[in-house]
């Protein structure tokens, strides 16, 4: 870990890291990619030594609260945030100016700081996002080595839903030859149904390959699926976008499933619906018809 100074932290449309690189060693993990310009370890993880004090005055100058965003290019709940309280601390400062939150993790240590997250939910909007790809725990072990397998996120889903907590799961990414059966999405999506998300975020059955991740994962393969990698290679090449044979009929499965128990599934809808800002309890502005 190393820290560095940062010239801002949020970005333009209000999504902030105050992590760069994780230590949760997703097999398939875009954030690995080379886009990225990353350059240290991507277990070498980068804190942002003044990020609270960018982002209160960033909160500070902003004229109109909105809803601020976390998690998509680093996990927010790493090992090293138990020590470092750098989300916590971010979590008070979004209590405090009255903005909502909609963050994004695959760990419990989240439940750490349901308190805050009530608080907020009660004036504002805060939403947990949780990934689950696979309810085979020996494979989530594997695929997923440092961090709470899916049987927890699913504890930690109905924790959230019991305490108010409205949550949203990626369902994604899923590897071909890997989860990609009928019967893993059928399982992911009864924990849905029974922990009642809001919505399940799907981007089709498949992962996404590109310089920097896809040499990683290959390692992977190599390491726990001999002769797989192979296999990705002959269907697959180069393409930046893998999907699964049974895309077509798991997409059905997905949308049926979520149509027939209410479960929003539209990504679109989604990702409005994680932007909005809600104020609650917010006064009324009388009207003539009030006054009279
Ligand atoms: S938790 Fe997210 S950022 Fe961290 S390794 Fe896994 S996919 Fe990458």
């Amino acid at each position: 870990m190393h820290y560095v100074q940062a010239k801002g932290i949020l970005s333009a449309t209000n999504g902030m890291n105050l992590y760069r690189g994780c230590t949760h060693g997703c097999i398939y993990c875009d954030s690995r990619s080379k886009c990225y310009q990353m350059a240290h370890d991507f277990e070498d993880i980068e804190v942002k030594e003044n990020a609270l004090d960018l982002l209160e005055a960033a909160l500070r100058r902003k004229r109109k609260r909105c809803m601020i965003g976390t998690g998509a290019m680093s996990d927010p709940y790493m090992p090293l945030e138990k020590r470092l309280e750098y989300t916590r601390r971010a979590l008070l400062l979004i209590e405090q100016y009255g903005f909502g939150i909609a963050l994004q993790t695959k760990s419990d240590l989240v439940l750490r700081d349901l308190e805050i997250l009530k608080r907020i939910n009660g004036k504002t909007k805060a939403v947990v996002q949780i990934t689950l790809t696979t309810a085979d725990e020996e494979l989530c072990r594997i695929i997923e080595p440092n961090v709470c397998t899916t049987k927890r996120r699913f504890e930690v889903l109905k924790t959230l839903h019991d305490e108010g907590i409205p949550t949203v799961v990626w369902l994604c990414p899923i590897l071909p030859y890997l989860n990609d059966t009928e019967d893993n999405i059928k399982r992911l999506l009864e924990m849905c149904v029974e922990a009642k998300v809001r919505g399940i975020l799907c981007f089709g059955m498949g992962l996404t390959l590109r310089e920097g991740n896809r040499e990683f994962f290959y390692e992977q393969l190599d390491r726990h699926f001999p002769m797989l990698k192979q296999c990705y290679i002959r269907n697959y090449g180069n393409q930046y976008v893998v999907n699964s044979p049974h895309d077509a009929e798991l997409m059905r499965l997905f949308h049926r499933t979520c149509e027939a128990n209410g479960i929003l599934h539209n990504n679109d809808e989604i990702f409005d619906y994680l932007h909005r800002f809600e104020e609650k309890n917010a006064p009324q502005q009388l009207t003539l018809w009030d006054m009279n």
